[in-house]
């Protein structure tokens, strides 16, 4: 049995060398015969070099260099192309996710489980925003895709060899590898876990990030924001046409029994401005799925691997 690690990493050169350190540790307790892949996704401080020499004094710690910083979803794939075990975890460089477990994860797999995703208890440190914001992220998600999406699901996770190969045939884009491991489906299992402070620096993850990739997550895994639209144009219609019923009745017909005295400017100036805006999110919505069909349809390669600096591939 031979298990790949998948450690992405990104200017992570305070806690690099630490992690592995720890990571290895806790491999050679489960397993004789494992890998870590560490994708250096374009780091611009020391994280390439630390790496470099890490691979070079252990022939277990293969060095995947991308060409530039791709963003940690197609880091992680690129990882996960280079495995070769019969399970591969990820795990993230910045000590947030306890290798500890992998006893746990390795033990869920030899149960027969494909896919084992670490899923953080709450973080009580986290701002009011995230907690609340990724609520809403879920339930409005769960609500209107056939992909469930557990709260607190991490990218700390365990795929077994079946799934890996079924994933690397996956060629779209924007996407969110937990995502599509979630989309696959295959018999899974949980572990609960703390998730810690990082080991150093800060989260990478900034609010404009976390938009981007809520809206990543809704556009490549749900059409229902397509529908929605749509139904509230037609609601807004109905309710105009409504409206302006009664204004034509109330005034013109029964000479403002009410007294409400709108003058018929103010009334289409708003219903303009409203109807305005409507189409203009439509329009929006529309361009983002049409985004990302127009990155699909130039398809690049996923990502490009600078072999000259990578090791042990
Ligand atoms: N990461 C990456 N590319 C990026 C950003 C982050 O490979 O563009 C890596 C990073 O080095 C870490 C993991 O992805 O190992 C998680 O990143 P981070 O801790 O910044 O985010 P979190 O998920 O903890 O908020
Ligand atoms: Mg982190």
């Amino acid at each position: 049995m031979k298990l790949s690690i998948v450690v992405p990493a990104y200017n992570e050169q305070e806690s690099l060398s630490d992690f592995l350190k720890l990571l290895v540790r806790e491999l050679k307790r489960v397993t004789a015969s494992y890998e870590i892949i560490v994708v250096n996704d374009g780091s611009s401080d020391d994280t390439l070099r630390i790496a470099q020499a890490l691979a070079a004094k252990d022939k277990h710690i293969r060095l995947v260099n991308l060409s530039r910083n791709f963003g940690k979803e197609l880091a992680t794939t690129a990882g996960i192309s280079y495995a070769t075990g019969d399970a591969v975890i990820m795990i993230d460089a910045d000590g947030q996710h306890p290798p500890e477990l992998i006893k746990q994860f390795v033990a869920l797999w030899k149960d027969g489980y494909q896919v084992v995703v670490g899923v953080r208890k709450t973080n009580q440190k986290e701002g009011f925003v995230k907690r609340y914001g990724s609520k809403l992220f879920y339930h409005l998600f769960n609500a209107t895709s056939d992909v469930t999406l557990i709260p607190g699901a991490t990218d700390y996770r365990l795929i077994d060899k079946a799934v890996r190969d079924e994933f690397v045939k996956f060629t779209e884009r924007n996407r969110i590898t937990r995502g599509l491991i979630d989309w696959m489906g295959f018999k899974r299992t949980v572990i609960p876990f703390d998730a810690k402070e990082r080991m150093a620096g800060r989260a990478s993850y900034s609010i404009t990030k976390l938009v981007k990739l809520t809206l990543n997550s809704f556009i490549s895994l749900s059409i229902a924001p397509l529908y929605a639209v749509g139904a509230a144009g037609v609601l807004i219609t109905l309710l105009s046409f409504i409206f302006g019923l009664f204004i034509l009745i109330e005034q013109p017909i029964l000479s403002d029994p009410l007294h409400l005295r709108i003058t018929g400017t103010a009334m289409i100036g708003v219903l303009l401005l409203f109807l305005v805006g409507i189409i203009m999110t439509a329009q929006g919505l529309l361009a983002l799925y049409l985004s990302h069909i127009h990155v699909q349809a130039q398809n690049r390669p996923l990502f490009i691997v600078d072999k000259q600096n990578s090791a042990n591939l």
